[in-house]
């Protein structure tokens, strides 16, 4: 049998997290967990470690660092515990891990996610919001270290299945005319925008057909999931976005598909189970068990519709955001990771999202941003900008 696959699994304690770790259980001798990350949350990472037995377990936390620590000390396994964030970037580029899975929620994932592709580790990558905040210069990474690159997220996951094996970046010379990605429309496709404007943290992210973290359960609420994938799109396989097809399909089945200039519409299908993308990257190029339910087709209608982008104007400011370039998808981003923040804390309304990222957007000046500096900085003023426009509105 071949070695194990080495991992290192940035945000173990998230959904995309203990989906995987789902998944590595089921091959024993398959795969070696190396290191294993988490913010918070010591409880769940201790039980991590008591079942996956790391080499090195991270809390970004560093209070949280030492309750785990303290923890594990009486465990009677070596397991070494690092705090903070540059502990991420270092469990993301230790030399005896071959594989990241990058699981991390929102721009906090970006420099360790950075980093494992600079090093030429093999990236499995959940974290979209690393391709829209710094795009360029991830695949710039990727292409410069030789690093293989495989997308966790469900639609990008299934048009990958659908381009030819060893797609080289060049849409046209494979013969695709469109990428079709696939939208569920979420917990509010059906609401008017008065509804929405009233909706409740908890009715956000009550989605209907995926259990997800809160944070990406809002943006599928809003859209703005379905933004931040057609950017991601657009990086991963080099596509301009009139080439990028939204299409609102509720049943999730489908999860997007290849348009060939023959005609052809190429498709994967499946049960709504992240353990299915993760299961396919984790194998990649074979195929392995993934603990996932057969799809069940029969009696099942499929069904697509266009996106309404006056009700979900947030779609449309990632499509803007993309068009125009620069640092712009950037500060789309940090102004809506601000914007859900406020909204699942009640500091503001549902309808509120989408004016922040407007307000941040028309305030600030789109550059390049060429570095990860660069890029950081641009995150944090978008972050201010929309926290004080939000904190404006509350106060009117
Ligand atoms: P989650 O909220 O369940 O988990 C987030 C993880 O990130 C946790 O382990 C948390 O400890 C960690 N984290 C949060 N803030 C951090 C910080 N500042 N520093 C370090 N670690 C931090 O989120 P999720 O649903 O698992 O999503 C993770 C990523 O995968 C997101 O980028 C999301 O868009 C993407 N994704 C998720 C799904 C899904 O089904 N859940 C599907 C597609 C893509
Ligand atoms: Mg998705």
């Amino acid at each position: 049998m071949n070695l194990p696959r080495t991992l290192t699994i940035l945000g173990a304690t998230g959904t995309i997290g203990v989906n995987t770790l789902d998944v590595v259980a089921r091959h024993p001798g398959r795969f070696r967990v190396i290191a294993l990350t988490g913010a918070t949350q010591v409880d769940k990472l201790y039980e991590q470690c008591l079942q996956h037995r790391p080499k090195v377990a991270v809390m970004a936390d560093e209070r949280a660092a030492g309750d785990l620590r303290a923890r594990l000390s009486g465990s009677g396994l070596r397991i070494e515990v690092w705090g903070g964030p540059q502990a991420l970037i270092e469990a993301a580029t230790l030399p005896e891990v071959d594989t990241v899975m990058a699981a991390i929620v929102g721009a906090a994932g970006l420099p360790a996610t950075l980093a494992a592709a600079k090093k030429g580790k093999r990236i499995l990558l959940a974290n979209k919001e690393t391709l829209v905040v710094s795009g360029r210069l991830f695949m710039d990474a990727i292409r410069d270290s030789g690093a293989d690159l495989l997308p966790i997220d469900s639609e990008h996951n299934a048009i990958f299945q659908a381009l030819p094996m060893g797609f080289s970046g060049d849409l046209a010379a494979a013969g695709v005319k469109k990428i079709w990605l696939t939208a569920s429309g979420g917990p509010f496709r059906n609401k008017t925008r008065e509804d929405m404007a009233k909706a409740t943290p908890e009715q956000a992210i009550a989605h209907p057909n995926w259990v997800m973290g809160k944070k990406i359960s809002v943006d599928s609420a809003s859209m703005m999931n379905k933004g931040l994938e057609v950017i991601e799109a657009h990086w991963l396989f080099n596509a301009r976005a009139d080439q990028i097809q939204v299409v609102v399909h509720p049943q999730s089945v489908i999860h997007s598909m290849v348009e060939y200039l023959d005609g052809s519409l190429i498709a994967q299908l499946g049960t709504p189970d992240m353990r299915t993308p993760i299961a396919y990257a984790l194998g990649f190029p074979e195929r392995i068990e993934a603990g996932v339910n057969a799809l069940d087709l029969l009696g099942k209608g499929l069904s697509f519709e266009s996106p309404d982008y006056e009700r979900f104007p947030c779609l449309k400011l990632a499509f803007d955001a993309l068009k125009t370039g620069g640092s712009a998808p950037a500060i789309l981003n940090a102004a809506n990771e601000v914007a859900v923040e406020h909204f699942l804390t009640r500091r503001c309304g549902f309808a509120d999202i989408p004016r922040a990222i407007s307000h941040a957007l028309e305030k600030l000046d789109p550059s390049e941003a060429n570095d990860l500096e660069a890029l950081l900085e641009t995150d944090r003023t978008a972050r201010n900008t929309a926290a004080l426009f939000l904190e404006s509105v509350k106060a009117a």
